[in-house]
């Protein structure tokens, strides 16, 4: 999904990420590009505000698409993918999310 950002959004959220992915803290590549996502869906009553977006690699934000945050993890623990291995990937996902959202993963 494609979102239209106000002017230094990106940038500010670059900085906040440590210009990392927001979910596997991977670095942005020639291969694998940063885009633009929403933490709740938009499906899910996601909002178009600053606070739901976050900048994930293109990998995560392909997988995660339009599901939520608690079934994608699910998702993530259970495939592999080529730059992880899987259980290394989920457990970073999972600390990324559960520090920055503040939330109580159960898996
Ligand atoms: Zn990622």
């Amino acid at each position: 999904m494609s979102v239209r950002l106000k002017k230094g959004v990106y940038e500010k959220l670059l900085i906040e990420q440590d210009y990392k992915c927001f979910y596997c803290g991977a670095p942005e590549t020639t291969k694998n590009r940063f885009e633009i996502d929403h933490i709740v869906p938009k499906k899910h009553g996601g909002k178009n505000s600053e606070s739901n977006y976050v900048i994930a690699c293109r990998l995560c934000n392909i997988q995660k698409s339009d599901k939520s945050v608690s079934v994608w993890l699910k998702e993530v623990q259970n495939k592999g993918d080529e730059h992880f291995h899987k259980s290394q990937r989920f457990h970073k996902i999972a600390k990324n999310i559960k520090t920055k959202l503040k939330v109580k993963i159960i898996c």
